[in-house]
């Protein structure tokens, strides 16, 4: 476009364009995606050639003149656009993706406005299950291979393909497979049309009518930055946000679910004392008056938020108490699933709660409380009756001051409750399992 930019060996048009912020066009193009120039949407004028060629699949190279704005170029796309709206049902006034899609916003930019195509459109398949929560309208695929490439290259799960030829070609699963891999959702994401939905969220709301709120998945340690979709305090849907230093632009199909765990009728709505609601104020009565009777010992938990910690770690102080926490593990992916299942262990290292990583199950503490030298405990989120500590047997010994979200059989023996509020619902930040420092915003009120 009449400017010069420096580039280096190898990289093509498109990259150098977006590091430039100069905007192409495209659907089958994805930077974490390897390059097929199917969809041809990204065609721009190159002088050397005297024709449109893709901006995804070019090199650059030493004194190439590119023009991305030129009536070559215009036209190209224009026409692109009038092949893929040829068989593409025009139905966006209820269409699920209406509003973040792709096709929908490149029509305004790049089409003509009208159709020239008489003739009638090519019937296929609208409701096709991928997989337990992927749903395809094959007549709205372009066929840009996006999702095919993310289950071959990122999920590493190769189990969707295109059949049949031309005007005829339909994405489909091999035979005997589903899309099933905990990462399916992801294709919904970067299907730049409205062809793969999500079976929970689709039909349920325009997401031009929801709230987005950043947040962190607190499914494991690697700390996945998402989105929350929110209206009037019901949230209808996670999605990634793009941190190349985290997740990239995926996340997990389990962690796009945890909100729903909130909404249940377990939820922890009252401050009580003796099993008996009772206002804040005599909740810290009750809990001033056992921690000042000294032995106190603390269960903290992985879940807390650094500045939920930096607090604890002030009662830790003040009280003398023995302190502990669990690590909660379980299989990693090798991808944004890591062993560690908790979103904040490496915070308590950094609030000096605790010195090291510490062991799967209670140490020294459990032996304490079963000894009766621990007179009141604190526990954070984590129920005794997991981690195998009977609170019927030791309900003359011990007094347990809960705190968390959810009923559990520990809240239910509990001298005090305290009601916590879930990572939608308060906002602080998150140390990842590489210590990157994460910030969370609060998306819904709480219960
Ligand atoms: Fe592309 Fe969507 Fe079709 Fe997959 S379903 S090939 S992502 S248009």
């Amino acid at each position: 476009n009449d400017k010069e930019y420096l580039a280096s060996e190898g990289e093509t048009i498109i990259q150098v364009a977006d590091r430039n912020n100069i905007h192409i066009p495209r659907f089958c193009y994805h930077k974490h995606l390897s390059v097929v120039a199917s969809c041809r949407m990204c065609l721009v004028e190159i002088d050397k050639v005297k024709q449109a060629q893709p901006a995804c699949s070019t090199l650059v190279h030493e004194d190439m003149h590119v023009n991305t704005k030129s009536q070559k170029t215009k036209d190209a796309q224009k026409s692109t656009m009038e092949f893929l709206l040829i068989n593409h049902p025009l139905d966006c006034p209820i269409c699920d993706h209406a509003g973040e899609c792709r096709l929908q916003e490149f029509s305004a930019e790049h089409g003509r406005g009208y159709s020239r195509f008489k003739e009638e459109k090519n019937v296929k398949p609208k409701r096709t299950r991928l997989g337990p929560r992927v749903t395809l309208d094959d007549e709205r695929c372009i066929l840009c291979s996006r999702c095919v490439r993310f289950s071959q290259e990122v999920a590493k799960d190769d189990v969707l393909g295109f059949v049949d030829r031309g005007t005829y070609s339909t994405l489909t699963c091999y035979p005997g497979k589903e899309l099933s891999n905990n990462y399916s959702l992801n294709t919904v994401d970067i299907c730049p049309v409205g062809a793969l939905t999500s079976t929970d969220f689709r039909f349920k709301m325009r997401v031009w009518f929801l709230k987005r709120t950043h947040s962190i998945c607190t499914e494991s340690s690697v700390g996945s930055n998402t989105e929350i979709w929110s209206r009037e305090g019901k949230i209808y849907r996670i999605t990634p946000r793009r941190n190349d230093a985290v997740n990239d632009t995926w996340m997990t199909d389990s962690g796009r679910g945890l909100f729903k765990e909130f909404e249940s009728e377990d939820r922890l709505k009252s401050y009580s004392v003796d099993q008996v609601a009772k206002s804040l104020d005599d909740a810290i009565a009750a809990t001033r008056a056992l921690l000042e009777s000294g032995s106190v010992g603390v269960i903290g938990s992985a879940h807390s938020s650094l500045e939920e910690q930096y607090l604890l770690h002030k009662i830790v102080k003040h009280t003398g108490a023995s302190y502990e926490m669990i690590q909660h593990i379980g299989e990693g992916d090798g991808l944004l699933m890591s062993e560690d299942r908790t979103p904040n262990l490496r915070g308590a290292l950094i609030t000096g709660l605790i010195n090291e990583l510490p062991e799967a199950q209670l140490g020294q503490i459990k032996g304490a409380i079963e000894n009766g030298q621990i007179k009141t405990l604190l526990v954070f989120n984590e129920d005794l009756e997991q981690l195998c500590i009977d609170l019927i047997k030791l309900k003359e010994s011990v007094q347990v001051i809960y705190f968390g979200s959810s009923k559990n059989s520990t809240s239910e023996q509990a001298k005090v409750v305290f009601p916590s509020l879930s990572v939608f619902e308060k906002e602080g930040t998150f140390v990842n399992q590489n210590f990157i420092l994460q910030k969370f915003k609060q998306a819904i009120l709480p219960p």
